[in-house]
C-alpha cells in the first residue's frame, strides 16, 4: 500500500470509529502529518483528498503551503518567537502554544497581516517530563493574556499522550476533554475570542480512543506516511 491507499484506510477508518461511537464524522477532522515527507508525499496524499496537514517546522510548513496554498497547515510543532511570523502567515491552526510570551508575539504577527490567528492551548495532562505543553493549572492565565489579543480565537486545547499504552492515553484524552469542560465553563475564564469547542488529540497510534473521549481533530503521521507502521 502507498500514503494514497494509507489515507483513503485512514479517513474510512476515522469515518467508521465516528459511527461506532455514534459522533458525525463531519465533526471529526482528520489532520495528515507531513512531517516526515516531502512535497511528493504532499502530492499522493491531496491528490486521495487530504485537504488538512500538520507539520512541525516553519521552513517546511512555508514550503508545502506555498506549493499546496488551498490545503489547510496545520503547525503542530515547537513555537519559536523568531520563526512566528512564517508560522501565523502560512498556519490555519496554531496547536502548540504554551508559552505565555508567545501570545503576544503572535497578536502582533497577525495584527500586522490583518489576520485572526486561530490557536489552541498545549496542554501537559500527562505529567510526562519530556512533552511540551502548559500543566493544566497555568490555562486560566493563558487564557486571561489570549483574552486581550484581538487578533487571536482560541479555539480549544490539544495534548499529546505518552506512546505504547492504551488505556494510559485514553485517560490522557478523558482528562483533556474535562479539563475544557471545566475551563469552558469558568465565567471569569469566558471572552468574546474564546471559544473552546475544539479538542486537538490521538495519533497514528492512539486516534481511535481520542474519538471516542471527544476529540475534534485527529493527527495522523506513520499510519499514513510510513511503510513500517503497523
Ligand atoms: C509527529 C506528530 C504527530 C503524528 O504522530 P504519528 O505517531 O506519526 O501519527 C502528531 N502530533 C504531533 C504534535 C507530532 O509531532
Amino acid at each position: 500500500m502507498g500514503i494514497a491507499d494509507r489515507y483513503r484506510k485512514e479517513y474510512d477508518n476515522v469515518a467508521r470509529v465516528c459511527a461506532q461511537c455514534g459522533r458525525d464524522p463531519s465533526e471529526v477532522t482528520l489532520i495528515a502529518v507531513s512531517k516526515t515527507v516531502d512535497l511528493n508525499g504532499v502530492k499522493e496524499a491531496f491528490d486521495a483528498g487530504a485537504r488538512n496537514f500538520g507539520e512541525n517546522r516553519p521552513d517546511q510548513i512555508v514550503q508545502k503551503q506555498q506549493a499546496y496554498p488551498s490545503a489547510q497547515w496545520h503547525f503542530i510543532g515547537n513555537v519559536q518567537s523568531r520563526r512566528i511570523s512564517d508560522i501565523v502567515r502560512t498556519s490555519c491552526l496554531i496547536h502548540s502554544v504554551y508559552q505565555e510570551h508567545h501570545l503576544p508575539k503572535i497578536e502582533a504577527a497577525a495584527a500586522r497581516i490583518d489576520k485572526i490567528q486561530d490557536i489552541l492551548l498545549e496542554v501537559n495532562v500527562s505529567g510526562e517530563e519530556s512533552k511540551h505543553g502548559a500543566a493544566p493549572d497555568d490555562l486560566p492565565q493563558l487564557l486571561k493574556v489570549a483574552a486581550q489579543c484581538p487578533h487571536i480565537r482560541v479555539c480549544g486545547l490539544m495534548t499529546m499522550a505518552p506512546q505504547g499504552d492504551a488505556t494510559v492515553a485514553r485517560s490522557c484524552f478523558h482528562a483533556l476533554a474535562q479539563l475544557r469542560d471545566t475551563v469552558a465553563n469558568t465565567k471569569e475564564l469566558c471572552a468574546s475570542n474564546i471559544q473552546l469547542s475544539g479538542l486537538s488529540m490521538g495519533m497514528s497510534e492512539d486516534w481511535q480512543y481520542a474519538i471516542e473521549e471527544g476529540a475534534t481533530m485527529v493527527r495522523i503521521g506513520r499510519a499514513i506516511f510510513s511503510d513500517d507502521f503497523n
